[in-house]
């Protein structure tokens, strides 16, 4: 049950209801956040457990962990309390997932704040009842992944099912499409936004249609789309972050955005959108097995391919915008300082280094673009890539739950031939370059070989922001020649990963005054592939 306890505070307790373990110590736990989430448990406060009348001994383990002594078999109820947070004001976005409750809004990614009985086995499917109690008295509205306005009470779903699933409350607007019969509903918190919110709801309708479509299930349950504001409005500064949960997709983005497409190569809305809600079949439907990160080239990077070949066939990305959003992925590849880092890499560095965090999706989009073409070669244009994800998505249905690695690359053996999936374990395991065929984009696109400039900030970035003093400055780089040097006092920088077209900027102290120095941050050329639309033969009119 969640109870509005206290709407001006404002104060929300969960009460969880649940057989404790057998053995009389039941261990409650929430997600542990795995570096994605910043210190999860923070928020709540567990104010009492009891059983059969009794009030428990409870030891806190972790922020995030609690162990109940009780007797054997007993069933035991915990109640959690949750009270003003301001986690949707701050700019750090591993905040954003944790419980968010303030005057009139409460926004709870179920893993991070509704605690599991670590003995009950997550992935049976099981009832499971939900209780809103105070929030229509006080004038908030109640959404689930599972439906609207308190219901439904009840919910057949596995544990973790259930945990991944978005539970909001408060005065938002809530705007209801159907998707071929099966209801979308979209969620939108402030008002304040740069477009109307109704072809916002347009648009998340018209990408779930196209993704259900792309799979054939167009029966699909209850489905929630959840919009807030997050950070503060900054001029000339882009940031949006999101991730897909059970049914639902939960949406963060500064205040006062658009929520369209935006000109430009760079992440749009329509691209998370239609990367995120991929993830409904790349992810939650075709599970990665342990350790996860192995396989990220397969969630994350295949999901990256679908966002951009299924704007495009929805008519939501033109062809040149198509080639762009490629060329930006082909350059970001190629100027990755990680490209060849093998598969362990990734799995020990994902969340602690930038350029192995991005390898995944770029490595795993170019290995998408190979086997797509691999299998088309294959037969004869009969198949391609499309089938190959159809029918994970029919094994994992029919009852396979989780894929490993190798599970992939022989169902990928299967589709594009053993050759193909011999080069693709290549890249996703031992970090070799994908050697992609010069007819991989025909016939619209054309893949040349050419050289760009790698990305060099030129010093050592990180013990610079770390001391404060510029440090490790690169003879003969830019920001050398720009006039950068160690032991400078910096007061102030601005750097955008991964550009070469954009400058850096650093403030520094000279003498009492201070001196801005800026540059592009073009290291060495590297070879890289780029896509050009190729021209209709022009027909020369007599
Ligand atoms: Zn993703």
């Amino acid at each position: 049950m969640i109870e509005l306890v206290d709407p001006d505070l404002p104060r929300v307790e969960i009460t969880l209801e649940a057989p404790g373990d057998t053995d009389g110590v039941t261990e409650l736990a929430l997600d542990s956040g795995g570096g994605s989430v910043r210190e999860p448990g923070r928020d709540l406060e567990l104010v009492e457990a009891r059983a059969g009348g009794a009030i428990l001994d409870v030891e806190r383990l972790e922020p995030w962990r609690w162990r109940l002594t009780h007797a054997p078999d007993a069933r035991i109820t915990a109640v959690f309390a949750l009270e003003d947070t301001a986690h949707r004001a701050d700019p750090d976005p591993r905040v954003h997932y944790l419980p968010i409750v303030e005057p009139g809004f409460l926004h709870v990614i179920g893993s991070h704040a509704l605690a599991a009985p670590e003995h009950l086995d997550g992935g049976e499917e099981r009832p499971l009842r939900l209780e809103w109690r105070g929030f229509a008295e006080a004038g908030w509205r109640t959404l689930t992944s599972f439906g609207i306005d308190g219901g439904p009470r009840e919910v057949r779903s596995s544990l973790d099912g259930f945990r991944h699933a978005l539970f909001l409350a408060g005065r938002m607007q809530v705007l209801e499409r159907s998707v071929r019969g099966a209801p979308v509903c979209v969620s939108v918190y402030g008002d304040a936004w740069a477009t109307p919110v109704a072809d916002f709801a347009d648009l998340c309708a018209s990408i779930v249609e196209t993704e259900r479509e792309f799979f054939g299930e167009l029966d699909r349950p209850f489905y929630l789309i959840s919009l807030i504001p997050v950070g503060t409005r900054e001029p000339g500064v882009v940031s949006m972050g999101g991730t897909g949960l059970t049914n639902s997709f939960a949406l963060f983005l500064l205040p006062g955005a658009s929520l369209v497409a935006e000109e430009g190569p760079g992440m749009s809305i329509p691209w998370l959108l239609a990367h995120e809600m991929f993830h409904e079949w790349n992810g939650h439907a075709v599970t990665l097995a342990q350790p996860e990160r192995l396989g990220y080239w397969f969630s994350e990077g295949f999901s990256d391919f679908y966002a951009r070949r299924l704007l495009l066939r929805a008519g939501l990305l033109t062809l040149e915008g198509y080639a762009d959003s490629w060329n930006t992925r082909f350059a970001e590849f190629a100027t990755n300082p990680e490209r060849n880092a093998p598969a362990e890499r990734i799995a020990e560095a994902f969340w602690t280094d930038r350029n192995v965090g991005d390898l995944p999706y770029q490595r795993g989009d170019l290995v998408a673009l190979l086997i797509d073409h691999a299998i088309r070669t294959r037969t004869n244009g009969e198949q391609s890539l499309d089938d190959l994800m159809r029918d994970l998505v029919r094994r994992s249905r029919a009852g396979q739950r989780e894929f490993t690695v190798d599970e992939l690359l022989a169902a990928i053996g299967e589709f594009a031939g053993e050759p193909a999936a011999a080069h693709v374990r290549e890249v996703v395991v031992d970090g070799v370059d994908p050697e992609l065929p010069s007819d991989v984009g025909a016939p619209e696109l054309e893949l040349v070989r050419t050289e760009i400039p790698s990305f060099e900030v030129g010093f050592d970035h990180d013990k610079t922001v770390a001391e404060g003093v510029v440090a490790s400055v690169r003879e003969d780089s830019a920001a050398a020649h720009a006039g950068l040097r160690d032991g400078m006092q910096a007061l102030g920088w601005s750097v955008s990963f991964g550009r070469t077209d954009l400058t850096i900027e650093i403030q520094v102290c000279e003498g009492e005054g201070v001196r801005k120095i800026s540059y592009l941050p073009v290291g060495e050329a590297v070879p890289a592939y780029r896509f050009q639309v190729r021209q209709p033969c022009q027909v020369r009119q007599p």
